[in-house]
Order: C-alpha cells, then sequence, then structure tokens
C-alpha cells in the first residue's frame, strides 16, 4: 500500500459540491486517511475565470501511480469534466501531489507535481493536514498565501 496525496480543484457548476463528491469518490481508490477544509483562491494562470475552491486529500491506495493517474481521470469525467484549455474551468481537476516519496516523470505524469511547492492553493490545504509542509506555505510570499481564504464550514 501506498500513501498517495491528491489535490483536487473546481470552478465550474457548484464547485464546493463537487470537490465533496470527489472527496467521497476517492474512497472508491483506498482508505481515506485525511482530508482538509475547502479553500476558496483566486484564478491562477488564466485569471478571467471564476474563482476555485481546492482541497487536499490522502489515501491509502494499493493502485500503483499510473493505474491511480487513471482512476482520477475517470472519476472526473464521471463528475462532469470536460476537455478544455489548460488552466482553463473545470468541473473537477484530480491530481497527484505526492506519491510515498516516490519521484517519477514521464510524458504523462510527474510525481511530485510540478507546481506542489509553488501554488498557495496547493500549500495552503496541504499544510492543514500535514505539519511537514508548513515550513513550505510559510515560505510563499505573503500576497500569494493572502489569495487562499478558508472556508468555514459551520457547525452542525
Ligand atoms: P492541470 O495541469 O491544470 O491539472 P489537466 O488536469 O488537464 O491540467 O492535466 C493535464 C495532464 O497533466 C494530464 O493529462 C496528465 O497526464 C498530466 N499530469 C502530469 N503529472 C500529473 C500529476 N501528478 N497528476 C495529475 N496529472 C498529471
Ligand atoms: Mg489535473
Amino acid at each position: 500500500m501506498a500513501l498517495a496525496t491528491i489535490g483536487l480543484g473546481a470552478n465550474l457548476g457548484a464547485p464546493c459540491e463537487n470537490v465533496e463528491r470527489a472527496i467521497e469518490t476517492l474512497r472508491e481508490l483506498g482508505v481515506l486517511t485525511a482530508r482538509s477544509s475547502l479553500y476558496r483562491s483566486a484564478a491562477w494562470g488564466k485569471r478571467e475565470q471564476p474563482e476555485f475552491i481546492n482541497a487536499v486529500a490522502r489515501i491509502e491506495t494499493a493502485l500503483a501511480p499510473r493505474a491511480l493517474l487513471a482512476s482520477l481521470q475517470a472519476i472526473e469525467r464521471r463528475l462532469g469534466r470536460v476537455p478544455g484549455e489548460r488552466w482553463g474551468p473545470r468541473a473537477i481537476d484530480l491530481d497527484i501531489l505526492l506519491y510515498d516519496d516516490l519521484g517519477f516523470e514521464d510524458d504523462a505524469l510527474r510525481i511530485p507535481h510540478r507546481e506542489l511547492f509553488e501554488r498557495a492553493f496547493v500549500l495552503v490545504p496541504l499544510a492543514e493536514i500535514d505539519a511537514s509542509f508548513e515550513v513550505w506555505r510559510d515560505a510563499l510570499p505573503p500576497v500569494e498565501r493572502a489569495t487562499v481564504e478558508r472556508i468555514v464550514v459551520p457547525a452542525e
């Protein structure tokens, strides 16, 4: 079994629901061991699009990295993602951020994810569930960290 860290993002349809449904669906791929809060962040790359909802989750999985990527892409399609522009609006985006301590790169898959140590919308939720990433989050420029806002879910 491996510990895989998955980054989730959405900015079309009902993005909060899409991310919550995707986290629940990750249970099909293994045991969900941790999940962050939802975070709201300004669109990155192509800015003239709705803000994103982001989160991070961890699963213990028996799937090898390529099989995990294929399963995540199948979930993206099931939850309504249609092929579109890179960095464009999407109903759900599921990326492999980390897979144990593996370093891997081919044409279709790079682990750790290329944006892991750069993006506030990844590092802020990741540091919530894994304190070893607080140092990376805290190294971000404050203006970037400030673009990511935790959505406080009211107690039931
Ligand atoms: P984005 O870069 O915004 O996540 P896509 O979700 O459309 O864009 O992904 C583009 C491609 O990135 C995928 O087809 C996939 O092969 C590749 N890719 C490379 N590394 C990873 C990774 N760690 N997790 C997910 N996709 C990856
Ligand atoms: Mg992706």
